[in-house]
């Protein structure tokens, strides 16, 4: 419908225009400040086309005129206003594309929406067709629209709405090719006459738009989106400079990745590896800077969670994808099949970075693993795909290597490389740190026969190994446990001593209440005891540290190993002979109990200990 006056041409839009108004306004953009993201975004892609007109065709108006954004503000008189010299509308465009919903499907859209609210948000449907302009009536109750097609021939014209019922277009006076849009904010909308304000969210959404804005006099947009060059054209200088500007960060990073993507989802990104993890790297789950999400360089989301694994959330920097519409929202983008394709391909590309660093540059490598390993190794319980890849990430000290030099970590390959003859299992023993652990009397038996044991001190990875349950078809055991496989019978195995079994029973009889069982140490060399935990029990250092973390949380009873050829132990035997019911015996076998389970992790009751000691001492020194 139109009417004509004094040149003025007066269009109503169509029935569900102002729903759809409303709707945008209200649900679907929920920051004001989005209004200049699109405003600049629609400008870019007008200078783009001009761009490409340019290269074909020698007649269009302002040919050499430079490919720019200006915008004016002017916090007195309350008035803001955007400007290009890219492409123009004619005045058929204006009405077809400003004007009206291009898209058949816009209505039914908008009845599914009033029916369902947000829920209702079909991603496919909102990027079918474009509603960015209108963001501009979050901060505006008339909009002017001058434009310039690049059509020497072409007039200008000048649209005017208050975005409720009508807009009118009219000839007017423009010399220059191109779009002017400009408008007095509304009174809650004040802020975006600010020269500061404008010049944040340019930096926050627009930094990266490869045609120079100009705000006044002043370029803002510094940063060339450095993802759309070749790799072999940026300098590390360039790199550093953009790290350091997404990711808040002072120093350079430890190392970068540069993808260019085509395929079902095509998409460009540059990611960072940083130097150091926050302190608080296993709890900030909501680290505020993950990766940025572009779509054709104007940004869409900034730390958009969905675009990586939460186990590399360490991860900085920008993917590009033209594969999204501009305006999808948060909860668009969690279940939109192209984010989960393009956090599929970064991981795989991340995961072999590092295994590369691994292979490659030990010494970065370990730089990473000491920082973010603890995070990375979340994701062998996360993410199930790529577990084999990220357990062969790990990297162990053993009782063959020397902690101090972290170069000795071994890989479980290296490990597996080289087990012994016969050895079909792989031992690990976890504690708090390699020194407790390389004293520990499990290991005893293990170090005499020269059989490695991965020595497991971070306390991720004592949740994590009870869960690979083998290698390279090679089962993973804790030394902890009864039920080791050992590969040699110990030579202590059969006890020549026949009183052996009656001397067990005074154990378990005397430690009913604090153990599970007694036997005979096939893996014990210069202890005279230990503890080790039962076929079905978790591994000590495990229950440690649920102990810690639940107050009310009981152990499982463990087994006490006894080493019949100490001598300590031969001597309790001696005294078994000569009184099966010696006092002496039972407080030396619990005193000796007391001992082990205090360094296993347990503290006796002081004064009762203490007592006991004290008597023991007394017949000693008699
Ligand atoms: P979209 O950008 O997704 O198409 P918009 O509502 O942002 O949706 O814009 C609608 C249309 O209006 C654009 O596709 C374009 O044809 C036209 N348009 C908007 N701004 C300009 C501009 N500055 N220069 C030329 N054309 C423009
Ligand atoms: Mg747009």
């Amino acid at each position: 419908m139109e009417k004509q006056k004094n040149n003025i041409q007066t269009f109503e839009y169509k029935a569900e225009m102002k729903q759809l108004l409303d709707l945008i306004i209200h649900s679907l953009y929920t920051h004001p400040e989005i209004f200049l993201r699109e405003l600049i975004s629609n400008s870019a892609d007008a200078l783009n086309k001009i761009r490409f007109r340019k290269l074909t065709d020698k007649n269009i108006l302002d040919q050499d005129a430079p490919l720019e954004i200006k915008i004016e503000v002017d916090s007195k008189r309350e008035t803001f206003s955007i400007e290009d010299t890219g492409i123009g509308m004619t005045k058929e465009e204006l009405i077809n594309n400003i004007g009206t919903i291009a898209n058949s499907g816009t209505l039914d859209f908008i009845k599914i929406m009033q029916q369902q609210g947000k829920q209702g948000l079909d991603e496919k449907l909102i990027g079918q067709f474009g509603v960015g302009f209108y963001a501009v009536f979050m901060v505006t109750d008339e909009v002017t629209i001058e434009t310039r097609c690049s059509d020497i021939n072409e007039k200008a014209y000048s649209w005017k709405s208050t975005g409720t019922g009508t807009f009118t277009i009219t000839e007017c006076e423009k010399k220059h090719r191109g779009t002017k849009i400009s408008f007095k904010v509304k009174e809650s909308a004040k802020e975006f006459s600010q020269n500061y304000r404008i010049k944040e969210i340019i930096n926050k959404y627009s930094n990266f738009v490869n045609f120079p804005i100009f705000l006044g006099k002043e370029k803002i947009n510094t940063i060339n989106a450095l993802w759309y060059k070749k790799p072999e054209q940026t300098t590390s200088t360039e790199l550093n400079e953009f790290y350091k500007f997404i990711s808040n960060s002072s120093e350079p990073p430890l190392g970068h990745l540069q993808l260019s993507i085509e395929g079902t989802v095509s998409f460009k990104a540059l990611l960072f590896i940083p130097e150091n993890a926050p302190y608080d790297l296993l709890r900030s789950i909501h680290d505020e800077k993950s990766l940025n999400l572009y779509s054709n360089k104007v940004l869409i989301q900034s730390d958009c969670k969905p675009l990586l694994p939460e186990y590399l959330r360490f991860v900085k920097g920008v993917v590009d994808t033209a594969d999204l519409p501009l305006n999808v929202s948060r909860e668009i983008t969690q279940s939109n099949p192209a984010m989960t394709k393009i956090n599929q391909v970064i991981t795989g590309k991340i995961l072999s970075l590092l295994d590369n660093w691994a292979k490659n540059d030990k010494e970065k490598y370990f730089k990473f693993y000491k920082n973010f390993g603890p995070l990375l190794k979340t994701g062998i319980n996360s993410d199930f795909y790529n577990r084999d890849k990220i357990i062969d990430l790990l990297r162990f000290n053993t009782s063959f290597t020397n902690d101090t030099n972290e170069f000795e970590l071994i890989s479980l390959k290296a490990y597996t490389q080289r087990m012994k003859e016969g050895q079909k299992e792989i031992y690990y023993l976890s504690g708090e740190h390699k020194e407790i652990l390389d004293k520990n009397p499990n290991l005893e038996y293990f170090k005499e026969n020269n059989i490695e044991v991965l020595l497991v001190t971070e306390p991720v990875e004592v949740f994590i190994m009870p869960s690979i349950n083998e290698y390279d078809k090679k089962p993973l055991k804790s030394i902890d446990k009864a039920d080791i496989d050992l590969i040699q019978k110990n030579k202590i195995e059969t006890p020549e001593d026949k009183l052996s079994t009656s001397l067990l029973s005074v154990f378990k009889t005397t430690l009913a209440d604090r153990v599970e069982n007694v036997l005979i140490s096939k893996r014990l060399i210069n202890s005279p005891a230990t503890l080790v935990v039962g076929k079905q029990g978790m591994d000590t250092q495990m229950e440690k540290m649920l102990k810690m973390m639940q107050k009310d949380f009981k152990g499982a009873k463990k087994i006490l190993e006894i080493n019949m050829s100490h001598p300590l132990i031969k001597n309790l035997s001696k005294m078994y002979i000569a009184d099966s019911s010696s006092e002496l015996l039972k407080k030396c076998i619990l005193q000796l109990y007391d001992g082990v389970s205090f360094t296993d992790g347990n503290i006796p009751q002081a004064a009762e200990f203490t007592q006991r000691m004290v008597e023991i001492m007394q017949e000693a020194t008699n």
